[in-house]
């Protein structure tokens, strides 16, 4: 199929044809005929499949015939939930419809001044890109006119959701006319992500493309949790040591964490390095250099620094901090398993991050086992339930470091580590419930612990045999 079978206005297959696309995405094949037709479309397709034009194409294709309304208001508006992602679409919107007449994009967004907000608005205005709080503020202030609001996107609307921001989508939906077309993309189609949808759209056709679960088929995904700063150390050491582990990459949330961690780890005797932003583009060129030919085995590095890294001995990407959204949670873990090798996905979280955690595995449709290293359990233990969130721990008594730590003989990571991660597992089967005795029969010494009341819980984690 190419962008002529699609019957796009000429004018904007001109700009995608300049743009170097020779034939549409899946999610554009799908979504364009469905939304030329005029239905309203729930898609599922995450950032890199083409999303964006898979609904600014019909947008423009739409904004070709001139509206019968008298208005300056905007005629399409997309709702995103940062910026960073408003300011794309804007940019593809100018890029597809160049060669259409009169298209006026403006970006609406939080943190930007008001003034020229207001400037930008008194003017006709074909294409609104806006993050919701921003433009909730103008509208009650009464400067939006959306009389010839023809449609409405919602642009990552699982995010949206998870940053508290769909009330507001639904106040500003509401202030547009029923008569709109509606499209909502999310990276995962649930049960939240249903329940919006079923109050703004209208019959939606829903259209699903092929996730990036398939990407991360060969990636384990593993889940440490840590108690604080020490212990994210201790485990980190442990996983430096291990001999499978021919070269990681490290994420912190910093760059200055990035720095302190890299020096750390250089103390320890680690051929390890920063790679970051603040670095001069030379800086960076050695340092992936000595990366490639193998003269660096940790790579410690931020998100921004470490997008499209593609070195193939990567077998291992260490969270030593979550990332802050769940896509770049994909982009790190891909950063291993590359050319269809195996490779390995280690995260460290607190039990406060239990909520971050479900927003990363709905974002991936997979769950992330977790695991302990015998001697380096955490104290703080989350207390699972079979069906929903993870919720808060039960405390057990501390012990001593294991016989194992800093000891040479460990058994290798991938040896000792144990699952007792209760829900799915990676096939979907269901898992053993957490019962403690079986998850954690490995405690190196056997000893009873306690829960927050300081009585005993044989119940809650296991003693040994
Ligand atoms: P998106 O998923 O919207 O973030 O798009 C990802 C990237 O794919 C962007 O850089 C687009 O410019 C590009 N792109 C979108 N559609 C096509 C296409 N049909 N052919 C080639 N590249 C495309």
């Amino acid at each position: 199929m190419s962008f002529e079978d699609l019957n796009l206005h000429p004018a904007i297959i001109k700009a995608i044809t300049e743009a170097g696309y020779t034939a549409p995405t899946p999610i554009q094949k799908q979504a364009i005929p469905e939304l030329i037709a005029g239905h309203d479309v729930m898609a599922s397709a995450q950032t890199g499949t083409g999303k964006t034009a898979a609904f600014m194409l019909p947008a423009l294709h739409l904004l070709a015939t001139p509206s019968q309304v008298r208005s300056r208001g905007p005629r399409i508006l997309v709702l995103t939930p940062t910026r960073e992602l408003a300011l794309q679409v804007s940019e593809a919107a100018k890029k597809y419809g160049k060669h259409l007449p009169r298209i006026n994009v403006v970006s609406i967004l939080g943190g930007m001044p008001y003034p020229l907000q207001n400037k930008l608005l008194s003017q006709p205005v074909e294409i609104l890109v806006a993050t919701p709080g921003r433009l909730i503020d103008h509208i009650q202030r009464g400067r939006i006119d959306f009389k010839r609001l023809q449609m409405l996107v919602l642009d990552e609307a699982d995010r949206m959701l998870d940053m508290g921001f769909i009330e507001d989508v639904e106040t500003i939906a509401a202030a547009t006319p029923d008569t709109r077309q509606t499209l909502l993309f999310s990276a995962t189609l649930d049960g939240a992500i249903d329940k919006v949808a079923a109050k703004l759209l209208k019959t939606p056709k829903r259209i699903q493309v092929a996730s990036s679960k398939t990407r991360l088929d060969n990636i384990e995904q593993r889940l440490h949790y840590t108690d604080d700063m020490s212990h994210k150390n201790r485990l980190l050491d442990h996983l430096l040591r291990d001999e499978s582990m021919k070269q990681a990459i490290v994420f912190t949330a910093t760059k200055r964490d990035a720095d302190t961690l890299a020096d750390n780890l250089h103390a320890q005797g680690f051929a390890a390095a920063a790679l970051h932003g603040d670095m001069n583009q030379r800086e960076r060129n050695r340092t992936l250099t000595r990366l490639r030919n193998g003269g660096l085995r940790v790579l410690v590095a931020t998100d921004v620094a470490a997008r499209g890294i593609d070195v193939a001995d990567i077998t291992h990407v260490i969270n030593f901090d979550l990332p802050k959204f769940a896509e770049d949670y994909v982009h790190r873990i891909g950063r291993t398993g590359r050319a269809g090798a195996a490779g390995t996905a280690v995260s460290f979280a607190s039990v406060k991050d239990s909520l971050h955690l479900s927003r990363i595995e709905r974002y991936t449709g997979q769950r992330i086992s977790s695991h302990i290293i015998p001697g380096l359990e955490p104290r703080i233990k989350p207390r699972f339930n079979n069906n929903g969130p993870r919720s808060a721990p039960n405390v057990t008594q501390k012990h001593k470091r294991s016989p194992f730590a800093g000891n040479d003989k460990r058994p290798a990571f991938g040896a000792a580590a144990q699952t007792h991660e209760p829900g799915r597992t990676r096939n979907g089967e269901r898992g053993k419930s957490f019962d403690g005795n079986r998850s954690f029969g490995h405690h190196p010494r056997g000893n009873a612990v306690r829960n927050s009341s300081g009585g005993k819980s044989s119940h809650q984690f296991a003693r040994t045999k």
